[in-house]
């Protein structure tokens, strides 16, 4: 996500941090590197020209240049604006009646489907009752995907009756939804390539008979500044009370997420990362902006952690961290649950300075990758007890050993070694994060 443009800026930011003072000049050319760098990913050219003209405003002020670290501040400002252009706060769905409808809608393939049964997933979870309606009756495939996804979730899901139309569907969806006494409806709809007159119509016709409280534009941000104009589009014809962008994960360059908000006046209200239920974010604009800069997402980090990580594993691991007996049988473990965060990429780009480093560079970060960790996990498993415990133990002729009975190398022993001495550090300092994360109030 934002790889491109996070690299770029930080690159910008490390030479400002390496002046001590900061001249009218030196911003000036920051800024115009920050200009590029911002229409280089796509951002739109309006956006551009309003943010730079804050951030060039704010860091030229006396405050700034005259501080002990102008270098920073100057940072810090384009963090603040940066922030702003996402969108401020953090915003949620409009919870205020009961059930709440979220109506689903977008452009084909954008991923309508796909987000309805994430978010089901997501509320379900979170212990809301959901009912997903599948209001995509144009292609009876779209039906079927939705159905397949709510079972998967474990969602109930409404589909149409033979020959019944949208507005029947939708009558017998308000109904049931007041019988189950769901907490929230998402209506799924049907797209096209383009946003033509009968299509508007229809989802006209769906929101005045639904009054959803929230009509919601599923993004596909892979396609850039065409986005922003989709979205225009959608807002002008169907009125529209947030934003999901999809496919963050590819290689989108963060264009459409930086200046949609601003075009539309609509907040960003989730972020689609993948393709699995789990990767669905709640959008912080702040917490964003920090990771476009470089200085990383620790908060979704360990939020991530808590979900994926099986809370009485996790307390086992930590006793054992404490005490200093964690051995290779617990990184073993630890590997695996690290995998259900996700592919690592995608967590690396959340710690602080991490997400400047080259793709090849988190790629070689070895014993993640589902062929490494079987690797992984035949080596320790041909390792003695007394061996994972200590793996200190661990000679050159325990090595070949061990290479034999895993079917190995030496050398691949050797990195292994390594990853886990880092593993543990890197665990040890995640349980320092979680602590202070904990101690600060809500
Ligand atoms: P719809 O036509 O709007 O309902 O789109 P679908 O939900 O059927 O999704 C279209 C394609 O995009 C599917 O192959 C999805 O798996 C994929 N997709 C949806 N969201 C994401 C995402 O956040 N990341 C990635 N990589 N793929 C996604
Ligand atoms: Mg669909």
């Amino acid at each position: 996500m934002f790889d491109r443009l996070s690299s770029s800026l930080q690159k910008i930011f490390s030479r400002l941090r390496g002046h001590g003072r900061l001249t009218e000049r030196n911003v000036q050319d920051a800024l115009r590197e920050v200009r590029l760098a911002l229409l280089e990913a796509d951002v739109n050219f309006e956006v551009v020209r309003d943010f730079t003209a804050r951030v060039k405003e704010k860091s030229l002020g006396k405050d700034v240049l005259e501080s002990i670290s102008p270098g920073q501040q100057m940072i810090k400002h384009v963090h603040d604006e940066m922030a702003a252009l996402l969108g401020g706060a953090r915003r949620d769905f409009d919870w205020s009646v009961r059930p709440s409808h979220v109506l689903l809608l977008g452009l084909h393939g954008a991923g309508k489907t796909t987000t309805a049964s994430k978010l089901a997933a997501r509320w379900k979870a979170e212990g809301r009752r959901i009912l997903l309606a599948a209001g995509d009756l144009r292609r009876p495939a779209a039906v079927d995907q939705l159905r397949i996804l709510a079972e998967a979730a474990g969602v109930e899901a409404v589909t149409p009756r033979p020959g019944e139309d949208l507005g029947g569907l939708a009558r017998r969806v308000q109904q049931q939804a007041a019988r189950d006494k769901a907490d929230a409806v998402i209506f799924d709809t049907g797209g096209r390539f383009q946003l033509d007159s009968e299509l508007v119509q229809e989802l006209k016709d769906l929101r005045d008979l639904l009054q959803p409280r929230n009509v919601v534009l599923v993004l596909d941000a892979a396609i850039g500044q065409e986005s922003v104009h989709v979205a225009q589009t959608f807002q002008k014809e169907v009125g529209l009370t947030g934003l999901i962008l999809t496919k963050l994960d590819g290689d989108a360059r963060g264009g459409a997420a930086l200046s949609v908000q601003a075009v539309t006046g609509c907040p960003i209200l989730l972020v689609g990362t993948g393709e699995r239920p789990a990767d669905l974010e709640p959008f912080h604009p702040d917490r964003m902006a920090s990771r476009i800069l470089g200085m990383g997402d620790v908060v979704t980090l360990v939020e991530k952690a808590q979900q994926a990580f099986d809370e009485q594993e996790m307390e086992r691991m930590q006793e054992s961290l404490v005490e200093g007996s964690f051995d290779l049988g617990d990184f073993l473990g630890q590997l695996q649950q690290v995998k259900k965060m996700g592919p690592l990429e995608n967590l690396l780009e959340m710690m602080p300075g991490m997400g400047a480093l080259p793709a090849g560079a988190k790629g070689r970060m070895e014993g993640f990758s589902d062929r490494d960790l079987k690797r992984t996990e035949a080596i320790i498993r041909s390792m003695t007890p007394e061996e994972r415990r200590n793996p200190a133990l661990m000679n050159a002729s325990r090595k070949r050993r061990v290479a034999a009975g895993s079917g190995t190398q030496v050398h691949e022993i050797n990195d292994l070694l390594r990853n886990f001495e880092r593993a543990k550090d890197m665990s040890r300092r995640m349980k320092q994060m979680q602590k202070r994360l904990l101690r600060r109030p809500k």
